[in-house]
């Protein structure tokens, strides 16, 4: 029987020694924002709205606008 009790309390330590370790605590997980680079933000000629450059709309000068009818309207 205490032979029984050792080879628990052997077992116990290996299983505490060996158990998976808990991964460190890691920061709020932003997988949108990792698989897409960093849209660079561009404001709006006439109004200042930021909004990413793909979603821009540039004049013959590249002063970028928001919308097509900002960049009829022209700078501010
Ligand atoms: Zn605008």
């Amino acid at each position: 029987m205490k032979f029984l009790l050792v080879l628990l309390v052997v077992v116990g330590g290996l299983w505490w020694l060996w158990r998976p370790r808990a991964k460190p605590p890691r920061g709020p997980v932003r997988k949108g924002a990792e698989a897409t680079a960093p849209a660079e933000m561009v404001a709006c000629a006439h109004c200042d709205l930021r909004l990413p450059r793909a979603e821009a709309v540039f004049d013959s000068e590249g002063y970028p606008f928001c919308s097509e009818a900002h960049r009829r309207a022209g700078l501010r």
